[in-house]
């Protein structure tokens, strides 16, 4: 049976997260983006309310959403700012490693702390030469009697300025790569050190920063899975977090429709408003379909993960498909508007700097292709 209904809490989940975005979030979009300040207090506020966090499974105390929830979550959150909800986001993908492959210990004193305080996480893949090529990372860990000394440095991590946990990838063995690439989550006590942080085109409401590691040991214990099995730790999480991130974007492409089609009907050219001329109405039905088809393929995804089922394939459709329309929704918003498209004075412009970073993190479009290409060619995934 296939049902496209949510459930009467997801309803209920949507509402509040959906009263959030536009109560609280969205009025302070617009000050966020111009000042690049990091928001604080909304995303406190946003843990208070259950949004941050949220992938903690109710047995270590938090919200314990499932992959579905986030979206509808996230989509909402989107809508509001997506600086903001890739802030709160890039936490949940901070944990996912702790909550798909933690052991007992670990989720006890990880996930506990974070879902009872406020607590911010990094997650530390990327590097200056090792961006889509993760496994060509130059961050080696090395085993010293009990700990594992981490050298090296990350980039672009998000929320790294402010985190007080960072899950970390490193190399044991340049010449192996990925197959000797382990997971650790790392505290900030012991010895990270915080770089420079990037001034971005959009999403300013987010922070992006360089993070250093000179010696810092880690306990072995704080090892995640196995050694050597970092690179499946990295990949299954972004299998999950690609969900979220594609549900973002639904969400930013929806707030650019809606701007659209509120300026069409209110602007007037030619004795009458935008809306009446047929050229305009085709871009607001385009606009329309590809959001739902964007909208469905993410909760297809969702949908997937939260059956257990293998859906790598799926979160590259749906981060794939939902980036490119966010990114074209938001062009197309910004000509409705026109010459007001292009000022500050008016929300889209922002809308269509924040969407090109959904076709850029959590692997880029061209990465997503060939995630699906090779499902498709050499895992037997092709129908
Ligand atoms: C705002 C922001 C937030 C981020 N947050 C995080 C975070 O929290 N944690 C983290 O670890 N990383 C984060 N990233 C890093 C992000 O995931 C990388 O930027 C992304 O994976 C691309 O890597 P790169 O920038 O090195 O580009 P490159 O890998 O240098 O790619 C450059 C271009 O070449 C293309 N390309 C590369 N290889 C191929 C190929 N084989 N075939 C075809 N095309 C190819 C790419 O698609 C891209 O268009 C963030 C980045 C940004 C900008």
């Amino acid at each position: 049976m296939i049902g496209f209904e949510l459930s009467e809490e997801q309803q209920a989940l949507r509402e509040r997260a959906r009263a959030f975005a536009q109560d609280v979030i969205a009025p302070q979009a617009a000050a966020f983006d111009e000042s690049g300040e990091y928001p604080m207090e909304i995303l406190k506020k946003s843990f208070e309310l259950g949004f941050m966090n949220d992938n903690i499974p109710a047995e270590y105390g938090g919200p314990g959403h499932s992959c579905m929830d986030l979206a509808i979550v996230t989509e909402e959150l989107g809508a509001g700012c997506m600086g903001m909800a890739t802030s709160i986001m890039a936490n949940a993908l901070a944990l996912t490693p702790i909550v798909l492959f933690g052991n007992e210990e670990q989720k006890q004193k990880y996930l506990a702390r974070c879902a009872k305080e406020f607590t911010i996480a990094a997650f530390c893949l990327t590097e200056r030469e090792a961006g889509s090529d993760a496994a060509a990372a130059k961050t080696f860990a090395v085993r010293d009697g009990d700990d594992y000394v981490i050298n090296g440095s990350k980039c672009f991590s998000t929320n790294g300025g402010y985190a007080d946990i960072f899950v970390v990838f490193a190399l044991a063995d340049k010449d192996k790569g990925a197959r000797s690439m382990s997971a650790f989550i790392v505290e900030k006590d012991w010895g990270v050190k915080i770089g420079k942080a990037e001034n971005k085109m959009g999403q300013r409401a987010s922070n992006q920063v360089e993070v250093h590691f000179e010696d810092v040991r880690v306990p072995a214990c704080n090892l995640l899975e196995r050694e050597g099995k970092g690179f499946r730790v990295a990949l299954a999480t972004l299998d999950k977090a690609r969900v979220g991130t594609a549900a973002g974007a639904v969400g930013l492409a929806r707030r650019a429709m809606v701007e659209a089609v509120n300026y069409a009907r209110e602007r007037h050219q030619f004795d009458q408003p935008l809306a009446m001329n047929q050229a305009i109405q085709f871009k607001l039905a385009d606009m329309a379909m590809k959001i739902e088809a964007a909208r469905l393929l993410t909760w297809q995804a969702g949908w997937m993960a939260d059956q257990g089922m293998r859906q790598s394939k799926q979160s590259a459709f749906s981060k794939c498909f939902a980036g490119d329309v966010a990114m074209e929704v938001t062009t197309e918003a910004v000509q409705i508007f026109g010459g007001n498209g292009y000022s500050k004075e008016y929300p889209v412009e922002k809308l269509m700097r924040d969407a090109k970073l959904m076709q850029i993190y959590e692997g880029t479009q061209e990465i997503q292709r060939l995630v699906i290409a090779r499902e498709m060619l050499f895992k037997g995934n092709v129908t």
